[in-house]
């Protein structure tokens, strides 16, 4: 799609880099709220969509639905997509900003806290965010080794939403993950698991737990596996701090449920099953002769503090569990673009209202500029607080229009694929889908994706 020239001539030229939720809903203010505005978006990826396409697990098909509505913005005559252009690899953002009047960083988060403990590195550890883009088909995860056929436990460490998800999926049986759209390569793995025990590892209590009543309701009435949580890791979580925690009626119906799970510490163990664990923090991770884990150590916590802030504090006693695989998921981490500025200690990039800290004409939204927290819907607030800045701004701008990002990437001879490309892709992808009875069928190869 072309720009008319009268489009180009009125005021409002804006860059989008990334095409998640958080791009997509600050797409949506812009177009809404100026009716002349333009707006191009850019993906490292050939596809759009990000953490909705690769974050998302393969059985909440309804949290896709979005995508819907995010094709509707795509569709308008005054949105056009780039994707496969990696901004800072191929060419710098210092490129990309004069080309434009404004320009929003909507990359989100795209490393991992680490846990620092020996043995976090074997093969076999992974964090949740490289499992989740593997089983998804992110093209650059699709070659990690996982291996279930000799696995019988998996450790996961963290107790957030992401946690929940990689147990269900794990525990989840292939003739349910076959009507998904997991990628194929995954539902090969997973064909030949062997799990029996999937471990949710909280370093601190079940008030504390950071997966949401939803999620675990879920997880708890799956007929295919068990949930338990032992007596006394319960018990001992439930300090006098965390009884006045469970005031807040959220928690309280959480706990109900978590409730329900207890079992006596020593009644037998039906499989598979979710042991929802409490108290406990990994200091090492003990490996096998081949490289691979074989067991986890922990360190035996207790709660400290007044409520609502209360810390693990390790005590003396420390546990040994075998454990074949482990996931960490302990939250995602922001990464910084160089020639933009980062807080290292906030991890996040310095803003105000969506505005970048010092300087001109650069935006930011969803993940980078509030933190790897918050569901899909989060982001439509984010957004607006971004685009409400954006469109303030744009009364000042009085600067002549610009080259066309088109002619720019031609030049640096970079690749690049657009919207009409992705409807060709979809199509292919859910018409494959509908033959085996799956909502579609994924391209994972960057190579492929291309040639379509
Ligand atoms: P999260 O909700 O922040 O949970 C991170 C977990 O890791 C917490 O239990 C945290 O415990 C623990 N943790 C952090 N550092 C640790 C360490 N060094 N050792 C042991 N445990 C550690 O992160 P997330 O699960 O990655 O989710 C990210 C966001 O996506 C969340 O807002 C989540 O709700 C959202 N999400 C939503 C859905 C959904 O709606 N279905 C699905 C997936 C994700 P402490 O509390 O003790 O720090």
């Amino acid at each position: 799609m072309e720009y008319t020239l009268v489009t180009w001539i009125m005021r409002g030229k804006v860059c989008i880099i990334g095409s998640g939720p958080a791009g997509f809903y600050t797409a949506k203010n812009l177009l809404k709220a100026h009716p002349s505005l333009v707006i191009d978006m850019i993906d490292m990826l050939p596809t759009p969509f990000g953490l909705i396409r690769y974050g998302v697990a393969p059985d909440h098909q309804d949290t896709k639905n979005v995508t819907n509505e995010f094709t509707e913005i795509a569709r308008n005559q005054r949105f056009r997509f780039f994707g496969n252009v990696k901004i800072g690899e191929q060419i710098p953002i210092s490129d990309i900003r004069p080309l434009y009047d404004a320009v929003v960083l909507a990359q989100g988060s795209s490393s991992d806290r680490r846990l620092g403990i020996p043995g976090e590195d074997l093969q076999g550890v992974y964090s949740s965010r490289a499992f989740v883009n593997w089983y998804n088909g992110h093209p650059h995860f699709v070659n990690l080794p996982v291996d279930l056929s000799n696995v019988s436990s998996v450790a996961i460490i963290g107790q957030g939403n992401v946690a929940i998800d990689l147990a269900r999926i794990l525990l989840s049986p292939v003739d349910e993950l076959i009507k998904t759209d997991i990628a194929d390569h995954a539902l090969e793995v997973f064909s030949r698991s062997k799990i029996e025990r999937v471990s949710l590892i909280g370093r601190r209590g079940a008030v504390q737990s950071a997966f949401t009543t939803k999620e675990l309701r879920e997880l708890c009435k799956k007929p295919s596996f068990h949930c338990r949580t032992l007596l006394s890791e319960f018990n001992l979580s439930m300090t006098d701090a965390s009884k006045e925690e469970m005031a807040n009626r959220a928690i309280s119906r959480k706990m109900k449920l978590l409730h329900e799970t207890v079992v006596s510490d020593n009644e037998s163990v039906f499989t598979p099953c979710v042991d929802i664990r409490f108290l406990l923090s990994p200091i090492e991770i003990i490996g096998n002769a081949d490289g691979y884990p074989s067991q986890l150590v922990f360190q035996r916590n207790r709660l400290e503090g007044p409520s609502q802030i209360q810390k693990a504090v390790a005590t003396e006693e420390t546990l040994k569990e075998d454990f074949e695989m482990v996931l960490k998921s302990v939250g995602y981490l922001n990464y910084p673009i160089k020639g933009v500025p980062f807080d290292l200690s906030l991890n996040i990039i310095p803003n105000i209202n969506g505005r970048v800290s010092g300087e001109n004409r650069l935006y930011i939204t969803g993940w980078a500029k509030r933190g790897a927290h918050g569901i899909i819907g989060s982001n439509i607030i984010d957004a607006s607080e971004t685009a409400h800045a954006v469109l303030e701004d744009l009364k000042n701008v009085t600067d002549t229009p610009k080259a066309d990002l088109k002619d720019v990437l031609q030049s640096h001879s970079i690749e690049f694929t657009d919207w009409a490309h992705w409807e060709r892709l979809n199509e292919i992808e859910v018409s494959a889908g509908k033959a085996e009875g799956r909502p579609r069928k994924k391209v994972c190869s960057i190579d492929e994706m291309l040639k379509i």
